[in-house]
């Protein structure tokens, strides 16, 4: 019988792998510790030795469960994937920790993924209804069950032709027993590199983990893109109709990491970029600019320079606590927020406060924050914000959450700054998110970037999930 699975999966992850290194499992783990970011709940790695696949999963920080000397007669063989992984409410289940591995016809085959199908409740019902047994609530074991099931002769028919059936984001990384394969969806939504570690290729969602690993960066998998790494070398391959590159315009607000290169500039340069634009476009007499750590640095920075009013650390910051959004229930969330923020009175007291942050969603961090500065004893205490509202919800594998539960979908500037209980409030424009990003302007028939958080443009449909959202409630 159907089953439906209303937890469907939202989450932001990390993805690496290597090819043809001594010390692959190792490298993938040190890979996956500067991918961290990306997901603090559990990681896996899949290694091939020549023979066999070995797998380790594990909930919890990669520190915690890949710090012993151990991992590479654990995890032997010159090839592995890794992934890191967080969710929500409904899926801290450690069968949906990745990557995956499945006993195919043609022999065994590992996949880790970054993104968000946006089809599954359709495919998962019409494979179930042809026999498939699945074991997790993933989006990602559809795309093992369709290769599994294509009709195709070779693995990489039999890959494009699951791929062709699936809509959404999806950076992957696969291993099988002879080759690694890296694949970005149409519209690149997800990033995905390519680079070189002494010979040995090296896919990593973003370029720091090259940076980790002592690899040198070689390019960007392309959107639509699908890299095949064999003993013989790399080829890559193209299989669906050429879409203009619609990259998450989120990954470079608040996702990445700031030392990562994406488009020739570190991310830290485009975050304070972001705040300088802000500071243009928002003149506000105060003593001091705030950043709320650590995604509010960068763009405090720009802020602070832009504005000429004085940089101070008045926030500071347990690195003892996750990510905010790891947790999975709103009271614990709260409870987080106060946790990992602490105020620095002398940088605060009888001061007009200028508090930067990337973004709101839920209001959360803002409301504790903003709170937590007037208490230590704030004249004024002003928030600024270098992106526009975020209005609409994420499908694509950041982890926003639905209208009800973002602030700024049911309320206006003036509600959110009484929510929040600032002085004022002001978010930064999308022409000037753009701007920031180094484009002349936002372009309206096919923009740059996938940024439906701010305009409600979703490149690929998503009435699959809004229809089964509104059913559940
Ligand atoms: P909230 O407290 O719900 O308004 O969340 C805003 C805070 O969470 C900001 O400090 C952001 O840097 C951070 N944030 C924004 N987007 C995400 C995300 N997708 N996952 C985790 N944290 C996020």
């Amino acid at each position: 019988m159907y089953c439906k699975y209303s937890d469907h999966m939202k989450e932001e992850c990390g993805v690496f792998g290597i090819f043809g290194s001594e010390e692959a499992s190792v490298l993938t783990t040190l890979g996956l510790h500067s991918l961290q970011h990306r997901g603090q709940e559990g990681a896996g790695i899949v290694s091939f030795d020549g023979n066999n696949f070995h797998s380790i999963r594990k909930q919890g920080l990669v520190g915690d469960n890949f710090n012993n000397t151990e991992i590479l007669s654990q995890l032997p063989g010159k090839n592995a994937i890794g992934h890191v992984r967080y969710s929500t409410t409904g899926n801290s289940k450690p069968e949906n920790l990745q990557p995956f591995f499945a006993n195919l016809a043609l022999g065994g085959f590992s996949c880790a993924h970054n993104g968000n199908l946006t089809n599954t409740n359709s495919l998962r019902k019409k494979l179930v209804e042809n026999g498939s047994i699945f074991q997790t609530t993933t989006d990602t074991e559809i795309i093992l069950q369709l290769v599994a099931l294509s009709k195709k002769k070779t693995l990489t028919d039999k890959l494009i032709d699951a791929l062709q059936q699936i809509q959404g984001a999806y950076s992957l990384v696969i291993l099988t027993n002879k080759k690694l394969i890296g694949v970005r969806d149409p519209y690149g939504i997800r990033p995905l590199v390519l680079g070189d570690k002494d010979g040995s290729p090296v896919l990593a969602s973003e370029t720091c983990a090259l940076d980790m690993v002592g690899a040198k960066y070689i390019r960007d998998i392309e959107n639509g893109e699908i890299v095949i790494i064999t003993d013989s070398g790399i080829e890559s391959i193209k299989p669906f109709v050429k879409l203009k590159e619609r990259p998450c315009i989120f990954e470079i607000i608040y996702f990445a990491s700031p030392d990562s290169i994406v488009g020739g500039r570190t991310v830290y340069t485009y975050r304070k970029a972001l705040g300088e634009q802000l500071a243009l476009e928002n003149k506000i007499d105060a003593d001091v600019v705030v950043p709320i750590p650590d995604s509010g640095v960068s763009a405090a920075i720009g802020f602070s320079q832009k504005s000429n009013i004085p940089f101070e650390l008045g926030i500071i910051r347990s690195h003892y606590v996750g990510r905010t959004f790891i947790e999975p229930s709103q009271t614990i969330r709260q409870f987080g927020v106060k946790l990992k923020h602490s105020v620095n009175r002398s940088c605060i007291e009888n001061k007009r406060v200028i508090l930067i942050d990337d973004s709101i969603v839920r209001g959360t961090t803002a409301n504790k924050i903003v709170k937590m500065v007037y208490d230590a004893g704030a004249k004024e205490v002003h928030l600024g914000v270098s992106c526009p509202p975020i209005k609409h919800p994420d499908f694509y594998g950041i982890d926003t959450p639905n209208y009800n539960e973002l602030i700024a979908s049911h309320t206006n500037i003036e509600e959110m700054t009484k929510l929040i209980g600032a002085t004022s409030l002001f978010f930064l424009s999308l022409e000037g998110t753009y701007k920031a990003m180094g484009c002349t302007e936002r372009d309206s028939q096919q923009p740059q970037f996938t940024d439906h958080c701010f305009t409600g443009d979703y490149p690929i449909d998503v009435s699959e999930i809004l229809k089964i959202n509104s059913k559940n409630g």
